[in-house]
């Protein structure tokens, strides 16, 4: 099988669709090629080959040397030079590549190919302080990659000899130049190591340490986080170098073809004059913005803009761009779509319509779910922040708005945040090392580096609030301390970051709410075109009816009316009811019961008009109406009049072994129809009012927690005849209603053919179906699904993400029957899955008629839907 597989492919040969075997980087490498792109002549080594090498180390010497030799051979042809002669010394970079861009992994080795001899050779063509500078750098990229000496260690002997010698490194004379590389490489030598002078003995090594950094800690985790499965392995990208460091007519950059944390429409980006590559992204010298370029070389400038333009078009995407000028001549390295912020996703979706370059339904595809909820997330409080304290202020890089404790370590981050903490991750400049750290931050803070450095590009990535350069703080992560001019600030002290403004604040800031923007109502507007079920919400309250109908709710799936007995006033009524001793009591706590509720419902409704409300009738077992401390106790016996002794002796009997499979429900509905039965009359009532106020609303009523077909008979009939006396009372006609019920129990679901003939509709509670299926207690899940999840039993929390093979099955075979009784019957999802973007997908593929879901979820469940229909 190994005999037939092409182990090595030139840039000419691939094309971007192969991302797969030659990861994202060498993919879109050959496709630039393929486009006529001034790329450096190079190859991909296959991400087949790093999972064969994995698995056997031998296979390396056996088959890949040989192949990657003679890919060397004609990348010598190619350009004219020679990998091992000391004449027109061919030098490469190695670098790895998987198919997602994977931050974690370890990257680049820049320069490969010089020794003692061959940089005398490279000096050459250029100068041999430059030489010596591309020496310098390949012995401390070699040594950090292959041999895994970490680079401070080589920037500290750097830093020594400046201070030693009182100049900047770029100053340093021939000898001195010597004599930094000849401590590098006893820095080689004191762990016994030796950097290898044979150009193919350094490619192979390099080629296998990319490999094997596919396995390393920081790759796992970030393919943990991201859901990347761990079997497809790195390329490793073998290029001929340009050299940005070869004088002030040459540099390197990054730059993104539109704003990536707003997504204006101009190029965006940074380079550095008389630099390498890495220069930029690890944050050590501050570049200067793209638009300066255009003064400094025009020509190279304008081959940029075009080129840029190009790859735009071709990807019909925002592209991040890496490249290098060599003597004023442009090369582009490196070309992938950019990732960017949750609001920059949007403006480029909808811009890139605008511009007739995607189509809608593309656009719709361009931005996530989870974007969403970072768009509606809280920002902080205008009149809050105009007393705010302001510490220091740098660059936005990443949108929102966080409080909390600052720390300086990655460690501490995750001991704080352990601890339940909100925790600010401070740092000089992060770097790979510091994922796990930066994946529990609520924002992250640096000292140092521009819009594009590490801190910044996976902070955007993970929708993490973040400011990087602020350049005012002295962070010593040492002595876990942060200055600021006079003020000193250790760990634990508390920062508000505005990743927005840039603005770091002292102590807590209350946030609000951002404005519902218009992008985002464009964006959703399109998504309800194709959308093929409607998203309605889970509210009861004034306050969330009206943000579930600013966020586009289509109406009501479940309207929870236990939450309106909810305050000391109507609690108490409650309670008078439950404990009454008289029918008299009873009576009495039933009306006034009968007035708050008919005014909730009236309000309600005027919030929600001419869209649908379903009203669900209690639910909850009675006792979580009561007082269980002896002191309240007490004083409920005392407002009530009652003998506490007798009260206490009361609730306890009301106590259940397993109050969620207990008394509670329709069950309750059955044994006190009094209050089913108030509860209807208050929705009739305030919708007779409205009706003669002119409004027409169609009342929907759910029972709870149905099993048998004879508990919905049951209560139908005394609900109907209640509802017929309120319409003789009021002397209107009858109008016309719905009842209908929730499919909650594994039971309800399959006899559902049955419940359809006596139900209006059908609404599935997944939080009470998936609890009752699994035997999970939807109150106790917390204490083992940690546990569970890591050890690979489950993927995850049933409860947040449905559980499909299993209560998936049931909810489907409850809609197909439910649907041969009547094919017409309207069927929602009111659990809390129903906000849950995988789980909507297998809703709409089953065909339910809506999902339901609290209120800020609602603008992400209608991206959800539209994504389910495209
Ligand atoms: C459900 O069980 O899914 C449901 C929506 O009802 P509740 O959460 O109120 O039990
Ligand atoms: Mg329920």
């Amino acid at each position: 099988e190994a005999e037939s597989m092409q182990f090595i492919y030139d840039f000419e040969e691939g094309r971007r669709t192969d991302k797969g075997l030659l990861g994202g980087k060498g993919a879109n490498l050959a496709e630039m090629t393929h486009l006529g792109l001034p790329v450096p002549p190079g190859f991909t080594i296959t991400t087949e080959c790093c999972m064969t090498y994995l698995a056997d180390e031998s296979f390396f010497d056996t088959q890949l040397k040989s192949s990657i030799m003679n890919a060397v051979h004609k990348l010598e042809n190619k350009t004219h030079k020679s990998f091992t002669n000391t004449i027109d010394p061919l030098l490469v970079s190695v670098r790895s590549g998987a198919k997602f861009s994977m931050p974690g992994m370890m990257d680049t080795i820049l320069n490969l190919g010089l020794n003692d001899q061959r940089v005398q050779a490279f000096a050459q063509t250029t100068s041999l302080a430059f030489a010596y500078d591309c020496y310098r750098r390949l012995l401390q990229m070699y040594g950090d990659v292959v041999f895994g000496i970490p680079k401070e260690e080589f920037y500290d002997l750097l830093s020594n000899a400046e201070q030693a010698l009182a100049k900047k490194t770029d100053s340093f004379t021939l000898r001195e130049q010597e004599e930094v590389i000849q401590s590098y490489k006893e820095k080689f030598f004191s762990r016994n190591l030796v950097f290898p002078q044979d150009p193919y003995e350094q490619l192979f090594e390099a080629t296998k340490a990319v490999f094997r950094s596919w396995n390393n800690q920081r790759a796992n985790v970030y393919r943990e986080l991201n859901h990347i499965p761990h079997n497809l392995g790195t390329a490793v990208n073998v290029q001929s170098m340009v050299f940005g460091n070869s004088g002030d007519q040459s540099g390197t950059g990054v730059v993104f073809t539109r704003n990536p944390a707003t997504g204006e429409g101009h190029l965006f980006g940074e380079f550095l004059l008389n630099a390498q590559g890495e220069d930029v992204v690890a944050g050590i010298r501050t570049p200067a913005p793209i638009a300066e370029l255009k003064e400094q070389m025009p020509t190279a400038y304008a081959d940029f803009v075009h080129y840029a333009k190009v790859l735009e078009d071709h990807y019909k995407d925002m592209q991040d761009i890496e490249f290098t000028i060599e003597n004023e001549h442009l090369y582009i390295l490196q070309t992938r779509d950019g990732k960017r912020t949750a609001k920059a996703a949007l403006t480029i979706a909808l811009d890139l319509v605008k511009e007739g370059i995607i189509s809608k339904e593309t656009a719709l595809n361009r931005v996530s779910p989870e974007m969403i909820d970072q768009l509606i997330h809280p920002v902080f409080d205008s009149n809050a922040l105009k007393d705010a304290e302001l510490v220091a202020a740098g660059l936005p890089a990443s949108p929102g708005a966080a409080t909390g404790v600052i720390v300086f370590t990655a460690e501490a981050a995750k001991d704080f945040s352990n601890m339940g903490q909100k925790v600010i991750l401070v740092r000089q400049e992060t770097s790979p090392e510091d994922i796990e750290g930066m994946i529990v931050s609520e924002a992250i803070v640096t000292s140092r580096g521009g819009m594009t450095s590490h801190a910044a590009v996976v902070a955007r990535g993970m929708g993490t609030c973040c400011i990087t350069g602020c350049e005012a703080l002295t962070v010593d992560e040492q002595n876990k301390q942060v200055k600021c001019g006079e003020l000193l600030f250790t760990e634990g002290d508390i920062f508000s970051v505005d990743g927005t403004s840039g603005k770091i604040f002292l102590g807590e800031i209350p946030t609000v709410i951002a404005e519902n923007n218009e992008e985002l109502k464009q964006l959703l507007t399109w998504a309800d075109e194709v959308a093929q079920l409607n998203v309605r919400a889970n509210a009861e309250t004034v306050l969330d009816l009206t943000t579930a109908m600013d966020f586009g709710a289509t109406g009501i799936g479940l309207a929870r009316t236990e939450h309106m007995f909810f305050g000391a006033e109507r609690v108490l009524e409650m309670r008078r009811l439950i404990l009454a001793d008289s029918d008299k009591e009873a009576q009495d706590a039933l009306e006034r019961l009968l007035t708050f509720q008919e005014e909730d419902f009236y309000q309600m409704y005027q919030i929600v008009q001419d869209k649908p409300m379903v009203i669900r009738l209690l639910d909850p077992p009675m006792h979580e109406f009561l007082p269980h401390e002896p002191n309240d106790i007490r004083q409920l016996a005392l407002k009530l009049g009652k003998s506490p002794l007798l009260v206490e002796e009361q609730i306890r009997r009301l106590q259940e072994a397993n109050p969620m499979l207990g008394h509670r429900g329709c069950r309750l509905g059955i044994t006190m129809p009094t209050i089913y039965q108030m509860q209807v009359r208050a929705i009739f009532k305030s919708v007779i009012r409205l009706q003669k106020e002119g409004q027409t609303i169609l009342p929907e009523v759910m029972i709870p927690l149905i099993a048998e077909k004879e508990e919905l008979l049951y209560i139908k009939q005394f609900l109907t005849s209640t509802i017929e006396q309120v319409f003789a009372q009021e002397g209107i006609e009858p109008l016309p209603y719905e009842l209908g019920t929730m499919i909650e129990l594994p039971r309800a679901c399959f006899i559902a053919d049955e419940l359809a003939k006596e139900a209006d509709f059908f609404s599935f509670g997944t939080n009470d179906l998936t609890q009752m299926t699994y035997g999970f207690s939807r109150d106790d899940i917390g204490k083992f699904i940690n546990t569970y999840t890591e050890k690979g039993i489950m993927q995850s929390d049933p409860f947040q993400h449905l559980d499909q093979n299993g209560v998936g099955s049931l909810i489907r075979v409850a809609v197909e029957k439910a649907r041969q009784t009547k094919p017409e019957m309207c069927i929602g999802v009111c659990g809390e899955v129903g906000g849950d973007p995988d789980s909507i997908r297998f809703f709409a593929e089953i065909g339910v008629d809506y999902v339901s879901c609290s209120p800020f979820r609602i603008p992400a469940a209608r991206l959800a839907v539209a994504q389910a229909a495209i």
